[in-house]
């Protein structure tokens, strides 16, 4: 029943045994940067790439500034230490994202509070995010308080889907009026616009991520985004274990962390950024000829939702049901193409098993049926 899906994905990737969800692509500066790098002997936390790449991405997203961090976790950590979330303090999230959005949560001593997502974004719905709050919060002296659990909602983190961006101006309006604050886990939406503003500029914070498998890569790789002059600081200072900066002295002046990019990562990710705007141009191409194919197919391929431009980082699908998804990813792996489920649902995770939930009918529903389909640049 898949197999004329198989034969359209293996020519879209000829000469081809095995066919994986998504490749790097290495068409640049990779090799001239790495060796510079290499032969400067500045490969660890301090370089001149670090500092190129921090410019050139604010740049491209258009904040003020980038704090450039050894991954997309560890610059989710940074940015919730940064939103003054302590031990006991809540965040809100969404059940359907990949597992280092909650465990950045945890890391703070913080427990995660899932709100649905919309159908057509996949990402936090601000209609659920209203609802949650209306019902169980009130504010008390400039804080969200949980009247449930009676503790402070300190932030929320949406995050957009697949790179699908979700409704992040209605987000950040609740967010002002709930006194909480948006940092936005953007890690998969690099490249991504919300009504022509990039996704991961809305929140006082947002996060992006240079993992092997996303849109660009420096092997591991994170980056903290913000306007704000004074929370750039502290993130530079976290990230560089809180070192007094000083030309010979070495003191700290608070609990800090390993975090800074090398600079060899970043040398590769300098030449990466600037094949960007192609790698798009080649996830989009890729999106027309999929939702042709699979319009053709009667399956629904799922498009960038309204008022967005999406970097379609991986394509997907919806199946039918649970039983057709099952087939769907059974044929597709025996046949040499790899296709992958949507995340289990994080509040069904052993650890955050406990974790205060609102309705989650949209998750549950995108769980059964939403299915990742090879979206490599060609
Ligand atoms: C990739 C990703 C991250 C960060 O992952 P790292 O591997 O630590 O760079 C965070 N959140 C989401 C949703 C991601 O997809």
């Amino acid at each position: 029943m898949y197999s004329s899906t198989v034969d359209f994905i293996k020519q879209l990737y000829p000469n081809k045994d095995f066919i994986p969800l998504h490749e790097p692509k290495f068409a640049g500066n990779e090799k001239k940067y790495l060796n510079d790098c290499i032969d400067s002997t500045f490969v660890s936390s301090v370089g001149k790439y670090v500092d190129i790449f921090e410019k050139q991405f604010a740049k491209k997203v258009g904040t003020k500034y980038a704090i450039a961090t050894i991954n997309g976790t560890s610059a989710l950590h940074i940015t919730l230490l940064l939103a003054d979330v302590k031990k006991d303090d809540e965040v809100i999230t969404q059940p359907l994202t990949f597992v280092a959005t909650c465990n950045a949560i945890s890391y703070c001593g913080a427990k995660p509070i899932f709100i649905d997502v919309d159908l057509d974004t996949m990402g936090l719905s601000p209609k659920s995010l209203k609802e949650f709050l209306k019902e169980n919060c009130e504010i008390i002296d400039n804080k969200c308080i949980n009247k449930t659990t009676g503790k402070i909602i300190k932030a929320c983190v949406p995050m957009h889907t697949f790179g699908h961006p979700c409704k992040i101006d209605k987000i950040q309006k609740i967010c002002k009026k709930w006194k909480i604050t948006l940092a936005e886990d953007s890690a998969e939406s690099l490249g991504s616009f919300y009504k022509n503003k990039h996704t991961g500029t809305f929140g006082k914070l947002g996060v992006f991520s240079f993992n092997g498998n996303k849109i660009i890569t420096s092997g591991g790789g994170g980056v903290i985004v913000t306007n704000n002059k004074k929370l750039a600081a502290e993130a530079k200072h976290l990230t560089t274990t809180s070192k007094i900066p000083h030309q010979w002295n070495y003191s700290h002046d608070k609990i800090g962390y390993n975090y800074r990019m090398p600079n060899l990562n970043a040398s590769l990710l300098v030449a990466q950024l600037e094949q960007l705007d192609n790698f798009l141009k080649s996830k989009k191409e890729l999106a027309k000829r999929y939702d042709k194919f699979f319009k053709n197919n009667n399956i629904k391929f799922i498009k960038q939702p309204k008022n967005s431009n999406s970097n379609y980082w991986l394509q997907s699908i919806m199946l039918k049901n649970k039983q057709q998804r099952d087939i769907f990813l059974k044929y597709t792996n025996k046949n040499g193409v790899m296709t992958r489920p949507i995340w289990s649902l994080m509040n069904q995770l052993d650890m955050f098993k406990d974790c205060q939930c609102g309705e989650l009918k949209n998750s549950k529903y995108l769980e059964q049926r939403v299915v990742n389909i090879p979206s490599s640049m060609t």
